[in-house]
């Protein structure tokens, strides 16, 4: 491990979920490590110390939705991402609007991070776990059905749905919705 190595990994604490970046970070979250005279973001530089240098383009992205996080196995590279961010951002800075006053699990935010995790390789089972939305519903979002299309159909498969355990998890997300019948 080289020094810069050291250095980085004396920043993070690391456990069994997430690695968090204890040093100083940016605004929105990301840590920031010095290397080489510049400030690069410690996620990118967590992956190219896991993996080599970032391709050309690829953006470094989180599966685990903690921009502080900086273990290897929760990144990914992701393409065609600089609009994605830019909609996260977006999303995020509305603060609720089309995620019903901020209780909803699924945001808008979340429509491009499905559309990421799936194009990275994930089942649309293992995004909507990440999410906390059903995989009906992320093959909604990959197949680019509309937000608004999104949150209305998974309302309906909530009325149709009898696995128990299921239900909860959809009434958590949608608490207004919730009936016993
Ligand atoms: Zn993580």
């Amino acid at each position: 491990m080289s020094d810069d190595e050291d250095r980085f990994w004396g920043k993070v604490t690391i456990g069994d979920g997430c690695w968090e970046w204890q040093a100083c970070g940016s605004r929105e979250g990301y840590g920031r490590f010095g290397l080489g005279g510049r400030v690069l973001l410690a996620h990118r530089v967590s992956w190219t110390f896991a993996n080599g240098p970032i391709p050309a383009g690829m953006h470094v992205l989180h599966r685990c939705d903690n921009p502080a996080c900086v273990r290897p196995g929760h990144l990914f590279l992701g393409t065609n991402d600089d609009n994605i961010a830019d909609m996260d951002a977006k999303g995020r800075r509305k603060g609720g609007v089309g995620s019903r006053h901020g209780s909803a699990k699924l945001t808008e935010a979340d429509v491009p991070k499905a559309r990421a995790l799936v194009a990275s390789g994930m089942t649309q089972r293992e995004a909507g776990k990440l999410l906390g939305v059903s995989r009906w519903t992320v093959g909604r979002i990959v197949r680019g059905k509309t937000w608004r299309h999104v949150e209305d159909e998974e309302e309906a498969e909530f009325v149709r749905q009898d696995d128990l355990s299921r239900s909860y998890d959809v009434a958590k997300s949608f608490p207004v919705q919730i009936n016993d019948d």
